[in-house]
Formats: structure tokens, sequence, C-alpha cells
């Protein structure tokens, strides 16, 4: 607002005519010498002003490609007081700001580096495919964040409507990187277990700030050794989850925020976590059980996929000397499965397989009868719930698009099935 206001003060005063500022939106923040500073939410409040019909925009030169970004206002960019007053004067009129072109990203981390954990790297697969939320167990060492930070990668870079969005959020949080005016692959956020409330969900005092989990927006949100967050931590990124938005209220006013992201917990199989896996475990029955409880709750029952990794070691050897497939590689079998799964669903408002209600699954989305025989057993004799029981179809149904079926088989069941009866948090 320094920049407005000095503007207004500077008319009032008849010092610039006041007829030059009528439909002019003034952005930037001032030094004591006079200087215009960068300001965060520059693409934000640039899309507002257009939107409200505003032709000219005056924003800091360090914010111009961003604000560039919007179409249909002219950006004005300027490094000084002076220069706006000469502006409004008409003594040295700018020139409108040409956005530079948005450089490619740089490229992101590579599934062909995972080598020897075939069980993870399908895990990552599915869940890129159906738009599944994933959760990792596994002992230190068998690439629970290595595959996390792998999942972006595997999903389709953001539209033009999305990459606005994305960008939006992360210029009011101040992560906007200075190279890159507009953000086009999902992002990747991964909070510490020690995180605040605000610093997950959003706030902080004054102007409200987006928190990590509005930042994976469109992306990816890692919580890595899950059972370490407070439980109403975990507890309190349900609401937001499910609806796609998280409002923040302080006494300064309210601030919503869109949180589209796809969750990834990971955990280690017990407190000790012993590389070796159970074999070396110290931890008593007990100990094991209290750990695992943390595991349970509304956050973690939306999880469709539940996925036990094995030691590296022991899965290497499981998965011989092949070569890993690259990211693009398995991100082109998400791309024709996610295509499928869309022209499916068309017509519903749904375009992922994660997306369809338990409703639709039992009804228009019902897979064949005689494919459901090992699920049914398994929800009879108890050891899957009804939702779990929905959870496991949409799982095969992206199993079915990745694989070419047009219906889930016996085969797809069984193996959503799999991932689903584990030990870990069952
Ligand atoms: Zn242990």
């Amino acid at each position: 607002m320094d920049l407005a206001l000095a503007v207004a003060v500077l008319a009032a005063a008849g010092t610039v005519p006041g007829e030059a500022i009528d439909q002019l939106v003034l952005l930037g923040e001032l030094g004591l010498d006079g200087a215009v500073r960068p300001i965060r939410g520059v693409l934000p409040s640039v899309l507002a002003a257009a939107r409200a019909g505003h032709p000219q925009v005056v924003v800091p030169a360090a914010n111009a490609d961003e604000a560039a970004l919007v179409e249909g206002i002219e950006v004005l960019a300027v490094r000084s007081l002076e220069e706006v007053v000469a502006h409004l004067a008409g003594r040295r009129v700018l020139a409108r700001h040409e956005r530079a072109a948005v450089p490619a990203p740089a490229p992101a981390a590579d599934l062909g580096d995972v080598v020897g954990q075939s069980v993870g790297r399908r895990a990552v697969e599915i869940a890129a495919a159906g738009g599944h939320h994933l959760f990792l167990a596994g002992p230190p060492g068998a690439g629970k964040t290595m595959l996390a930070e792998r999942l972006p990668g595997l999903l389709p870079p953001l539209d033009e409507q999305a990459a606005l969005e994305v960008t939006a959020i992360h210029s009011i949080a101040g992560t906007l990187p200075s190279d890159a005016p507009l953000l086009t692959r999902p992002p990747f956020e991964a909070p510490h277990h020690s995180a605040t409330m605000a610093a997950l969900v959003g706030g902080g005092s004054g102007q409200i700030r987006p928190g990590a989990l509005c930042r994976a927006h469109r992306g990816v949100l890692f919580l890595d050794e899950t059972p370490e967050f407070p439980r109403a931590v975990l507890d309190t990124l349900r609401q937001p989850l499910e609806r796609g938005e998280v409002t923040i209220s302080r006494a300064s006013g309210s601030a919503t925020f869109p949180c589209r992201a796809q969750l990834v917990l990971a955990a280690n199989p017990c407190p000790c976590a012993s590389a070796a896996g159970d074999a070396a475990c110290t931890c008593s029955p007990l100990e094991r059980r209290r750990y695992r409880s943390r595991l349970s709750g509304p956050l973690l029952d939306r999880i469709d996929l539940r996925v036990e990794l094995p030691p590296v070691t022991r899965a290497a050897w499981l998965d011989g000397l092949g070569e890993p497939e690259s990211t693009a590689v398995v991100a082109g079998r998400v791309r024709r499965a996610r295509a499928v799964a869309a022209q499916r669903l068309a017509g519903t408002g749904l375009t992922l397989n994660s997306q369809v209600p338990g409703r639709l699954l039992r009804g228009r989305f019902a897979p064949p009868r005689a494919s459901l025989a090992l699920a049914e057993r398994a929800l009879e004799r108890g050891a899957l719930s009804v939702r779990g029981f929905d959870r496991v179809q949409r799982v095969a149904w992206t199993l079915a698009d990745l694989a070419g079926r047009t219906v889930p088989g016996a085969d797809e069941i069984a193996e959503a099935l799999g991932m689903r009866l584990q030990r870990v948090a069952a």
C-alpha cells in the first residue's frame, strides 16, 4: 500500500494530476530513499485489478514479470517514486512492461534413480494415475522420501489456470522463486513434524499466509514420519483436503485458499526404526501397537493406497538387475490411464478414480460381480470395512486403466486388496 498512499497524498497536494490516478492501481513498498521495493502477492492482486476492470497497474520492477502473467491489463514497472511522479506528470512516460519468456523448469528428480524398489515404484505410479492419497510404510533407507519426491514428476504439468492458481498462492506465501515467475509443475511440500498448525495449514500474525497444505495445491503434500506429527494436526488436515479449500480466520479478517493436494504419508514400521526390518526390532509389542495406533483416525481413513515397502536390500534382490524405468516412461502410462478415466467419468464432474463416491462405485461404476469375489470374502470375514471395500474398487479401476482393461478383473481386485490389507495401519 505504500506506493498507493504516497501517490494519493501527492495527488491531493497537486504534485501529480488527480485524473492520472483515477483508474490506476499502484502496488509496492517504499523505502525511505523513495525506492519501490518488491512485495508478496502481486499476481493475485493484479488478477483482482484486471477483473475489476482497471486498465493499468504500477508494480515494483522486480515483480513485473509476475504481474505481466495476467492478461488484459497493462503493467508498468517502476524502481522509484520519482519514476512514478514523472510518469503521472507526463514528463517521462513509462512503457508497458513486456514479460520475458517463462524459462523451462529445471529437470525434476527422476524415477529412474530409484533402484530396487519395485513395490514403491508401482505404488507411486498408481497414486499418480488415480490421484490416490498414498501411505508408505517401510524401514529407513527403503526410499520413502525418494519415491514421494518423484510423484509430482509423474503428474501432468499444470495447465494455464492451475499454474496461475499455484503461482498466486506461492506469491502470497513469499515462496515464489525469483527465476520462475510462473510455476508450471505440480508443487511438492514436505513440512517437518515439528511444524506448527499455522505453518502447515496457514495463518500467521498480520497478513494471513497460506501454509504447506495450500502451497501443495495441485501437487503433493508429503508428511514424513507421520506418527510424529501431533494427532490434532493430522486431524485438522482432513476437512480441508476433502473440501479442497481452507479458510483461515484472524482478528484482521479471513482468507480462503484452495488446497487440492495429493497426500503422501510415510512411517517406519515401529519406533526403533531398525533398517534391517522386523528381524532386528527391539520394540515391545505394546510400543509397536501404540505407534501404529497413531496411524489410525479420520485422516488415515481417507488413504486409498497403503503400501509396505520391503528393506531395500531384499527388494533389490527381488527386482533382479533390470534398469529402472524413467519418469518419462511412467508418466506416459499415467497420462494414458488418466485420459481413459476422465473419458469414463465424463458427465459426472469427476476426472480421477480417487474422486468417485461409493454411491457410484456400487451403481454406475460397479466392477463385474465375478471379479469382486475376493474382496467380498474379505468384507465378510471382517478384514475389510465397507469404506475399505470402496477404496479397493477405486484402486482396482486405476489398475485396470493402467493395464488397458475396460473393467477391473479379479487380478486388479487382488492387487488392490494387497495394497489395502497391510499390517501397518490396516
Ligand atoms: Zn522396532
